[in-house]
């Protein structure tokens, strides 16, 4: 705010050197990952700006002004061009490493599938097939699937 530059007061804390009060929270995102259940199977995408080959839930930000469950029914649509039921909250689980919170719902969607340009492909996944990895929307998924007796497998992934 004044140009004086920060400094560490507190761990993760990054305050003002000077006399002027800032203090730069870096309050993490808020981001809705919807397990999108199509025909009975679990859609999982595959960004095109990821490396690796893994496919994931479809997510988003959670725009100015927008409820996280409006989010994800909207994130269904742009994406996959799916059109969905209204969604149930799974949970909510911290994403360290990207300072997110993955605000986790399950739906179920219905049309036909045509993915929008964040996507190159997407896989439908039985859920006794799925394999979850031990971060937020992996949790996310894994606590869909745990109360209908699918225990999913975890994967590490670098
Ligand atoms: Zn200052």
């Amino acid at each position: 705010m004044c140009a004086a530059p920060l400094i560490e007061r507190r761990v993760d804390r990054h305050e003002c050197s000077a006399e002027c009060g800032f203090v730069n929270y870096d309050n993490p995102t808020p981001v809705a990952a919807v397990v999108v259940e199509y025909e009975g199977n679990i859609v999982l995408a595959h960004n095109r700006s990821w490396r690796n080959t893994f496919y994931g839930l479809i997510t988003g930000f959670v725009d100015h002004c927008e409820g996280a469950a409006e989010c994800a029914v909207r994130e269904v649509k742009e994406e996959l061009d799916l059109d969905a039921s209204a969604p149930t909250l799974i949970g909510v689980y911290p994403f360290e490493r990207m300072n997110q919170v993955i605000i986790g719902y399950h739906l179920t969607a219905t049309g036909t599938i045509t993915l929008n340009e964040e996507l190159d492909s997407f896989k439908l996944v039985s859920p006794k097939d799925c394999l979850v990895w031990p971060s937020g929307t992996g949790y996310a998924l894994r606590d869909w699937l745990l109360p209908l007796g699918f225990e999913p497998q975890t994967i590490e992934l670098s």
